[in-house]
């Protein structure tokens, strides 16, 4: 996989992307059914796995791994009074312009991507509205009246939740500070312009940690989780010439430091990741609006004081179609067919192995297997057509391991281990088996 270029990668073609995800059911547009609706998406059987897979991954280092992180889960309404003082109700918007001949939206500062007017004969410029503010806030009404007071919020992002809970998981858990709090969950942005596949949604997943220090330990907690992050990321097959790091130019009043980490998708560098280093701001605005206080006492010095928040924000969604670019290849074989295989990391390949019986009629000794199997692994059970076809269906699934039962495992008690990368394979005893596939699973 490494040894692939840059540019072969930058020239998977999103549209093959997007049609293999709907073929093989990792993602599709949610309400296909009626015509789609436009910014939101669905994860089939293959894509919910790979999706559990990555977030799996990400709780297991973030807060299983460490003894400095507690996790939560919470709700997906919010108080108001949250996005009142993170700021978003009043300023988490974007500059927003209409066409006035053919009556699209675009945002006003992704203008070049806005392409020709299809509306205006002679021409093909849009006629421009001037820009105006547009709020991201998806709003809902709770209860039985639909008036202000009853006015909610869909979360923007999963850390508002993290902020307002902070005393309260503090208390429960005895942490002190230093220590983080994560959440995986789903967030809501009314996106002007949703587009590039799940890239930018109006629905979507964030996998966030808020790690809370001493105002005067930001700098040194922003490198180790920048160095923390890139690790993960590496860990999911994203190289040198892959995935980048880079610091933003203008900060928020608030912010002292803050990175994007970007991939190389097939439309250009885009941000999946932000790591910030957000002083007190979060905290202090919450205690103020809250009137409460969330200040901590360091007991051994005896000093009362906010602490800081260093941030660092996946988004689910943007990283699982980082994955599917990256593990993308048409390859051309030496029987001059073409395969298509997804050389997806085996942590995250939503189907581990599939156990194939040559013929139907070594079903019974091959469901055994995949019942053993299943014990471990999400094992795919298949016996229909012929084992070239079923290879290369497994192939585009990304699953790693193929086990193929034939006419004399019975006699040898052995079967062919089939590598999905590499096409070669190897006869593997079955008492040994499951260890077997464990190693290369883990390698
Ligand atoms: P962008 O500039 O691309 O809109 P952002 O800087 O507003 O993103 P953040 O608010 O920092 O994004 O959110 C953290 C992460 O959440 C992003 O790195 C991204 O992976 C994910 N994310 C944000 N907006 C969307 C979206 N509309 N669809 C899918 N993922 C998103």
């Amino acid at each position: 996989m490494a040894s692939e270029s840059a540019e072969a990668r930058s020239s998977v073609r999103m549209d093959e992307l997007v049609s293999l995800c709907a073929r093989r059911g990792f993602i599709f547009q949610s309400g296909e059914l009626y015509g789609g609706i436009n910014g939101f998406w669905d994860y089939g059987p293959l894509g919910v796995e790979l999706k559990n897979n990555l977030k799996a991954l990400w709780w297991q280092r973030v807060v299983r791994e460490r003894d400095d992180v507690e996790g939560i889960d919470s709700a997906i309404v919010t108080h108001p009074r949250t996005w009142e003082a993170s700021g978003h109700v009043q300023h988490f918007s974007d500059p927003m312009v209409d066409c006035r001949a053919c009556k699209k939206r675009f945002r006003a500062d992704q203008l070049a991507d806005a392409g020709p007017c299809p509306a205006r004969e002679g021409t093909s410029e849009h006629d421009f509205t001037p820009p105006r503010e547009f709020n991201l806030m998806l709003k809902t009404f709770v209860g039985a009246s639909e008036d202000a007071a009853a006015v909610a919020y869909l979360r923007a992002e999963t850390c508002g939740s993290i902020f307002t809970d902070f005393k309260r998981v503090r208390e429960a858990s005895r942490q002190k500070i230093p220590f983080g709090i994560a959440q995986i969950g789903k967030a809501f942005r009314n996106e002007i312009n949703p587009r590039n596949f799940t890239f930018r949604s109006r629905e979507f997943e964030q996998a966030e940690l808020e790690f809370f220090c001493h105002p005067k330990s930001t700098a040194e907690w922003f490198e180790h989780w920048k160095g923390e992050r890139i690790r993960f990321h590496r860990e999911l097959g994203f190289g040198e010439h892959q995935l980048r790091v880079i610091p933003h130019t203008t900060l928020a009043h608030y912010a002292n430091a803050a990175v994007d980490l970007e991939f190389l998708f097939p439309f250009g560098w885009q941000e999946i990741e932000g790591v910030h280093d957000r002083g007190t701001f979060d905290l202090s605005q919450h205690a103020q609006f809250s009137s409460k206080d969330l200040s901590v006492l360091d007991e051994e010095t005896r000093e009362r004081f906010v602490p800081a928040v260093v941030e660092t924000s996946m988004g689910v969604d943007r990283t699982a179609l980082a994955l599917l670019c990256n593990a993308y290849a048409e390859e051309k074989l030496e029987d001059g067919e073409t395969r298509t295989v997804l050389r997806l990391p085996a942590s995250v390949a939503p189907i581990k192995i599939a156990v194939l019986p040559l013929s139907k009629k070594l079903a019974e000794p091959a469901l055994r297997i995949a019942g053993e199997l299943r014990k471990s692994w999400n094992t795919f059970y298949d016996e229909a057509g012929n084992i070239g076809r079923r290879y290369r269906r497994q192939d585009e699934a990304g699953t790693p391991f193929c086990v193929t039962f034939d006419f004399e495992s019975e006699a040898d008690q052995q079967v062919t281990v089939r590598d999905r990368d590499s096409m070669t394979q190897q006869r593997v005893p079955l008492p040994g088996l499951a260890a077997h596939l464990r190693e290369r699973l883990a390698s």
